[in-house]
C-alpha cells in the first residue's frame, strides 16, 4: 500500500522540505559544533545508498519538493554523488530542488558533478577567512580548499550561498568583511545563532552572540533593507546597499521561526526528527528494514506529523546541559 497524501502537521504546517543527512561523520571539527574526540556511528547503523534512495522517494512521493543533503559533511560519504544522481532524475518529477550543505573541503572535487546532477545552489559553510581561526575553530587546517571549492563550485554553474555561525570573540569582528567579501563575489550570505546541540568542549555560551545585536553593529556600516526573500528555509533576509548582496539571520534563540516550518530532518540512520530541537522522532529505518516497507513508512510519516511540536525553546545558559544531546552533525543544517 503506498499513500500520497500530502505530509500536514498538527498546527496545519505543510511539510515540503526535507533535509537528509547521509553521514555522520567530517572531515572538520568545529569546536562549536562537536568535541575532537567525536565517536561517529558505526557505519552498519548507516542507511545505505539504496536505503536512503528509496525514502528520498517516499518523501517525494508525500509532496517533499525540496531535499538539502547534509551531514557530518555529506561530501565525505563515498557514494554521495550516485544519489545525487539518482535523485536529481526526479527534478521536474516531484522534486523542485535538490541542494546540499557542505564545509566545502572537497567541493573542488565534487562541483561539476553536482552541477551535472541538477543541483544548483549549494550553501558552503564559512566561519572566517583567516587561516589560522579556521584551524583552531575547525581543528583542521583546509580554508585553502574550501576557498579552492568555493571558486570551483561558481565555474561550474552553482550558487553558492555563505551559512557563518557567528560567535562571540571568535569571528565578531571579522562580520562585517565576511559580509562584504560574500556581496562583492555574489554570494548569499546566513548568519547563525549558535545552539545548544550536543555536547562540546568548551562552553558554548561564552560565544553565543545574539544577532540582533551583530545587525545594530552591521547598520553603522552598511545600509540594510529588509526584504521578503522567501527561500524556503528559516532565515530573514536584508539587502546589503553597498554590495548589492542578501543576508539573511537566523535566529533560532533571540526569534523563533516555528511558526512557518516547513521542514523535517532525518538523520543518517533513519530517525526522523520532527523539530531540531526536540526529541520527537520516529524511525524510518525499522519501517524501511520491514516486511512491508511501503505501509509502514506511510504509517511513520503519518505520526512524523502528529508528533511534530509547535515551537522549540532553545535556552543557552551557563553550565547548562544542551537542549538535545545529539549534535548538529546528526540531524544535519
Ligand atoms: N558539514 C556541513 C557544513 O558544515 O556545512 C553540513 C553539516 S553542518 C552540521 C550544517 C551547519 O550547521 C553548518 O553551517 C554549521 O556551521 C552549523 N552548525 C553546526 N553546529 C551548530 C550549532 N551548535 N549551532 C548553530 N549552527 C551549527
Ligand atoms: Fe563538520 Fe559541519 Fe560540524 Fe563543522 S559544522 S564539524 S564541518 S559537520
Amino acid at each position: 500500500m503506498t499513500c500520497s497524501e500530502p505530509l500536514v502537521d498538527a498546527f496545519k504546517r505543510r511539510i515540503s522540505y526535507l533535509r537528509l543527512s547521509v553521514t555522520d561523520r567530517c572531515d572538520l571539527r568545529c569546536s562549536y559544533c562537536m568535541p575532537e574526540r567525536m565517536t561517529f556511528l558505526p557505519k552498519k547503523e548507516v542507511l545505505s545508498l539504496e536505503e536512503l534512495h528509496k525514502l528520498a522517494l517516499a518523501f517525494i512521493e508525500r509532496g517533499i519538493t525540496k531535499i538539502r543533503l547534509t551531514g557530518g559533511e555529506p561530501l565525505v560519504r563515498r557514494d554521495v554523488i550516485e544519489l545525487v544522481q539518482a535523485l536529481g532524475r526526479k527534478l521536474g518529477d516531484g522534486l523542485d530542488e535538490l541542494t546540499l550543505t557542505t564545509n566545502g573541503t572537497r567541493l573542488e572535487e565534487f562541483a561539476g558533478d553536482l552541477f551535472e546532477a541538477g543541483v544548483r545552489r549549494v550553501n558552503v559553510s564559512l566561519d572566517t577567512m583567516d587561516g589560522q581561526l579556521f584551524e583552531e575553530l575547525s581543528r583542521r587546517d583546509r580554508l585553502v580548499q574550501v576557498l579552492r571549492g568555493i571558486a570551483e563550485a561558481k565555474r561550474a554553474g552553482l550558487q553558492v550561498k555563505i551559512n557563518t555561525v557567528a560567535l562571540k570573540g571568535i569571528n565578531q569582528s571579522e562580520i562585517p568583511f565576511l559580509v562584504e567579501w560574500a556581496g562583492t563575489h555574489g554570494h548569499d550570505m546566513t548568519l547563525i545563532e549558535v545552539m545548544p546541540l550536543g555536547e562540546v568542549d568548551g562552553e558554548r555560551v561564552d560565544h553565543y552572540l545574539p544577532l540582533p545585536a551583530v545587525r545594530d553593529e552591521l547598520e553603522e556600516r552598511f545600509t540594510l533593507t529588509d526584504i521578503d526573500d522567501d527561500t524556503g528555509g528559516p532565515a530573514r533576509y536584508v539587502r546589503v546597499g553597498e554590495t548589492g548582496g542578501r543576508l539573511g539571520f537566523i535566529t533560532p534563540l533571540t526569534n523563533n521561526f516555528c511558526a512557518t516550518c516547513n521542514r523535517i530532518r532525518v538523520t543518517a540512520t533513519g530517525q526522523l526528527y520532527a523539530c531540531l530541537g526536540g526529541a520527537e522522532k520516529v524511525d524510518l529505518r525499522a519501517a524501511l528494514r520491514s516486511d512491508s516497507p511501503d505501509a509502514n513508512l506511510a504509517v511513520a510519516l503519518d505520526e512524523a506529523m502528529r508528533i511534530k511540536p509547535e515551537k522549540h525553546d532553545f535556552r543557552i545558559e551557563e553550565g547548562a546541559a544542551p537542549a538535545q544531546p545529539r549534535h548538529m552533525s546528526m540531524t544535519g543544517g
